[in-house]
């Protein structure tokens, strides 16, 4: 097929990513970027002074999953080397195996499960610089999208867009392009763009992911040796609070606190000394986060308004409009703790390039992408949406003082929802520290390498789920923080 000219709404991961693996492609790719940030001069500065506006989430811990680590070592295995040379680390899972058991039996396919310890920042620092440095693409940033230009021939068939209207330092232009693609993340305005020109509307779907985030970055000091971090992301789900300690570059970790809006008391963690107080109190991140072993190199940062939202670019099997697709957030995005949205616009960007390759007409292309997304990345969506309600309710029960776990109902019988909570708390979860079976299938899910399904339907792995469900009896509970009261009296307790 033709080579064609591409041009990118946003030039973050997903814009970025795009552009790599269709300029890769010999494609004529140009980039639009609203944010007028010149890039730093390496990715110390980048952390430091880099103004991604268009971005917050910039400055929030990120978890790079071995999806996106394996398309990177598959199609860009130099920019897999320029991370590490920025101080990325990688996390495989072999390295894990051995640390929890004895001569652990390792499989071929074990090797692909490799995370990567690395801040956003330094990511999208390192990709832009790679992307500049290939000299394929034309990169152009203070470049705001704020229309798409299109043609309707036919009024009964879907408008063809056929370019993007900017407002940049040169004032306003038209550019034209073959495709067009929108990276713009979750703000994206397709909902009025596509409209505006003659689409249908936009389907939209949007629910809670029911927590807001925080985040505050640490730096390990000179000499200090870390304790192990198992895979580079720990969580610890004290119901009422999510904490994760993330592993990032150059010997940089950063902590994120999580808990429900609604929970108005708890909101302290938003800010110094509440973050604080709340870290020292979880035994997780008082280790990581004594004086002894790091000092803290930000404030906290914080970012509400998080959902699980997915957009329909397609509607009864016709796009809504020829030669306009999306990537990333713009088309879906989920709850960040489980940080799948660096490797979903990667999935996204890959197989539009492949599908860019494969057809000239841009129905069959937008229709085929279409039906990638729907087979890669939509399942995991319906997950997170089910998840996080079931997240939501079990908050809320705690906040009413009721057991989310109790299995057993007044009459007798049993509750499902709960003894599915209580064999993921009482089985899966310290099955991850007693059988390597449980412990592969559950990484290479979570790494998104197998589709979501297939941790409970897997046959050999749900019955060693429930046996560690049955001996549940035999071991502690491992307590991994205060319960909510103690937290809000350590709250009382400070001062202002
Ligand atoms: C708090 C938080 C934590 C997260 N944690 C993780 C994690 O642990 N792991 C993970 O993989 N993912 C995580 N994510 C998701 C991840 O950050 C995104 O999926 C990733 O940044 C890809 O986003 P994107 O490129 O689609 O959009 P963005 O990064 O939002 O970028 C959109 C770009 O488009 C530009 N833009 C917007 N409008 C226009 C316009 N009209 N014209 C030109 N340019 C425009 C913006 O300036 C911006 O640069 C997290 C998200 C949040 C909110």
């Amino acid at each position: 097929m033709g080579a064609k000219h591409i041009v990118v709404i946003g030039g973050s991961v997903a814009g970025l990513g795009v552009s790599l693996a269709l300029s890769k492609r010999g494609h004529r790719v140009t980039v639009l970027e609203a944010d007028a940030t010149p890039l730093p001069e390496d990715h110390r500065e980048a952390f430091d002074t880099w103004r991604r506006r268009g971005s917050p989430q910039t400055r929030h811990s990120h978890a790079l999953l071995a999806r996106l680590r394996n398309l990177i070592r598959d199609h860009a295995p130099e920019l897999l080397d320029e991370l590490k040379t920025c101080g990325a680390e990688e996390l495989p899972f072999t390295t894990r195996a051995r640390q929890l058991f004895e001569d652990p039996v390792l499989v071929p396919e074990d090797d692909d499960v490799v995370a990567l310890a690395c801040r956003r920042i330094t990511f999208e620092w390192v990709l832009r610089r790679h992307v500049l440095d290939s000299g394929l693409v034309d990169f152009r940033d203070g470049v705001r999208v704020t229309r798409l230009e299109s043609e309707r021939p036919d009024p009964a068939a879907p408008p063809r867009v056929t370019g993007v209207r900017v407002a940049g330092p040169a004032g306003e232009a038209s550019i034209d392009a073959d495709l067009v693609v929108d990276a713009s993340g979750r703000r994206s305005k397709l909902g009025e763009w596509l409209p505006s020109i003659g689409a249908r509307d936009v389907r939209e779907e949007s629910s809670e992911c029911g927590i807001y985030y925080t985040s505050r970055f640490y730096r390990l000091r000179p000499d200090a040796e870390p304790p192990p971090l198992e895979g580079g992301v720990v969580g610890r789900d004290l119901g009422y609070l999510k904490v994760g300690l993330f592993a990032g570059d150059s010997r940089v970790f950063s902590i994120t606190l999580a808990a429900a809006p609604t929970d108005e008391p708890m909101r302290r963690i938003l800010r110094l000394p509440g973050f604080e107080a709340a870290v020292e109190a979880v035994p997780l991140t008082a280790e990581w986060a004594d004086p002894a072993l790091s000092e803290p190199i930000t404030g906290v940062h914080g970012m509400a308004n998080l959902t699980n939202t997915r957009r329909w670019l397609v509607e009864d099997g016709v796009p809504l409009a020829d030669g306009f697709v999306a990537v990333g957030d713009a088309l879906i995005h989920t709850n960040p703790i489980v940080g799948r949205g660096c490797s979903f616009a990667w999935v996204g960007a890959f197989a539009l390039a492949e599908c860019v390759d494969a057809f000239d007409d841009p129905r069959e292309l937008a229709l085929a992408y279409d039906a990638s997304i729907e087979r890669d990345v939509v399942p995991w969506y319906d997950l997170q949406v089910t998840q996080d309600a079931d997240a939501v309710a079990v908050a809320e029960e705690q906040l009413r003082g009721e057991d989310p776990f109790r299995v057993e109902n007044p009459d007798g019988s049993n509750d499902p929802r709960r003894f599915m909570r209580a064999v993921v708390r009482d089985g899966l979860l310290p099955a991850l520290e007693e059988d390597l079976v449980v412990l592969r299938a559950f990484s290479r899910t979570i790494n998104l390498l197998d589709p979501p399904g297939d941790l409970l339907q897997n046959p050999d792995v749900m019955p060693r789920i429930l046996q560690a469900y049955q001996r549940r009896g035999e071991r502690v509970r491992p307590r991994f923080g205060p319960s909510r009261d103690e937290m809000l009296a350590r709250f009382e307790a400070l001062a202002g």
